[in-house]
């Protein structure tokens, strides 16, 4: 890891053409392996006439897409390891939850978030977990990393499960960090009081969380001085950036990333543009012909893990929607390109008043809930302030009794953990589908109670209910 992280801070890059250089190799020597031990790439480049020959000469663009469903359907493949394959693989994420573990020694098995509302499974070995490691603490820290000074680190993310937030941060070096875990699952109040004894140096979590620590800083019932601040996991509104930099007094650092690669953008200190880590995640944006789109023109996310050789992800469909300016940023002249807008995944808070006055909010997070095999789609409707609508697609109406006892199971968990379970009911509804905006193509995964009564006065119509429980 320490090797790892001097070769990043060493081999900057210094301008944007070496920036392109880098992942130019890169892609490269990541063509070269898949086309030799990949039977899933080699299969799915054969179907388009490439072949390892012509892994010097390809660009990426004549390179065929991918997307999470494919790959989750030739799983066993897509690796050269029989390790890994999903049989064994799911049974361990199923039993598993502890972000701790390698599994078999070998691998940090990541399980997505269920922002994008489909299941996935994606696989880190230790070599391309240390790259990321560093990429993270080089490109997204600015507080200098010693083992001689501790940096006191809080992190509010949700623990609850194998995701990507608290996997790489759970697995940060005791030598240079004191660290202090918290659920975002836990009543507001807790947090407070954890942070407040804890007196972080750099506090770092989704951003709506850190967004209410914000809050409560302002309402003075938080009382830290943190030299660093970190936002990742939902996106970071302009509102919410304003009102984290009054708190805190140091504007947060935000970061871009997924399950498919955990750090791939970040903003910095003097600036807000989010930077692009290019030389190791090769990010494209696409119009609706599956051309490049140009430049700042809002389009798909294509990614390609340049650093990933055991779960290899090569032009990998993203569910982000995104503009980009494919050169050094204009701003602060990072040699890096930059994000310059981004949709998708921004889903909203649910907010709860408990009968004795105090709030309490839902993260986006707890939609992991519906990672289940049995799940195709879901959509939660807050219809009134303290009580969810949720509806469920099911891949299989036979095992319904067994999908909705395990998610009734969950949810009461997770509103006792909130102390929410007096104040908050729900129902779970069958629907034979969850359609997405007519206008944006995205499926909207919650709906407040504040956008619910929007619609409603609009005449909005609710989806039919097939059955329900
Ligand atoms: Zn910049």
């Amino acid at each position: 890891m320490i090797r790892q992280l001097l070769a990043e801070k060493y081999n900057k890059c210094t301008s944007f053409e070496d920036v392109r250089i880098k992942s130019d190799g890169r892609l490269k020597q990541l063509l070269k392996h898949v086309l030799t031990h990949s039977e899933f790439y080699k299969k799915h480049y054969a179907e388009q006439g490439i072949t390892l020959k012509d892994s010097d000469h390809l660009k990426i663009e004549d390179l065929p897409f991918t997307t999470k469903d494919l790959l989750m359907k030739n799983f066993d493949e897509v690796s050269s390891d029989p390790l890994l394959n999903i049989r064994d693989i799911g049974r361990y994420v199923k039993n598993n939850n502890d972000y701790h573990l390698w599994y078999k020694n070998k691998y940090k098995i990541i399980k997505t978030s269920g922002c994008s509302g489909r299941y996935g499974v994606f696989i880190y070995d230790k070599q391309s977990w240390n790259i990321l490691r560093a990429i993270t603490i080089n490109r997204a820290s600015y507080v200098n990393v010693t083992p001689f000074k501790k940096n006191r680190l809080a992190v509010l993310v949700d623990t609850s499960g194998l995701h990507a937030g608290i996997s790489l941060i759970g697995n940060v070096t005791k030598m240079f960090y004191d660290l202090l875990i918290l659920n975002v699952h836990e009543p507001q109040k807790t947090i407070i009081d954890k942070l407040n004894s804890f007196q972080p140096d750099i506090l770092s979590g989704y951003a709506n969380s850190i967004y209410l620590c914000a809050h409560e800083q302002l309402d003075c019932r938080l009382h830290i001085q943190p030299i660093q601040v970190g936002c990742s996991g939902e996106p970071l509104t302009h509102e919410a950036r304003d009102i984290i930099h009054k708190a805190f007094r140091v504007p947060p650092i935000n970061m871009y990333g997924a399950s498919e690669s955990i750090c791939m953008a970040n903003s910095s200190r003097q600036c807000h543009n989010l930077h692009i880590a290019y030389d190791w995640n090769l990010i494209e944006v696409l119009d609706a012909c599956e051309k490049k789109a140009q430049e700042e023109e809002i389009g798909n996310a294509v990614l390609t893990n340049l650093y990933n050789y055991s779960f290899p992800l090569i032009r990998y469909k993203m569910n982000d929607r995104m503009s980009m300016r494919l050169n050094s940023c204009p701003d602060c002249g990072s040699v890096f390109p930059v994000i310059t807008k981004i949709e998708g995944r921004a889903e909203d808070l649910l907010k709860f008043i408990r009968r004795d006055g105090s709030e309490e909010y839902l993260f986006c997070s707890f939609m992991s809930l519906f990672n289940e095999p049995g799940i195709k789609s879901f959509r939660v409707i807050q219809k009134e302030r303290n009580y969810l609508e949720i509806q469920l697609v099911l891949t299989d109406k036979n095992s319904a009794d067994a999908t909705v006892n395990k998610l009734d199971n969950d949810f009461k968990y997770l509103f006792s953990t909130k102390n929410l379970s007096r104040d908050v009911s729900y129902k779970f509804v069958f629907v034979d589908t969850i359609s997405a905006d007519t206008t944006t193509g995205k499926t909207t995964r919650i709906i407040t109670f504040e956008k619910y009564q929007k619609q409603l006065s609009k005449n909005f119509v609710p989806q039919e209910v097939f059955e329900s429980y």
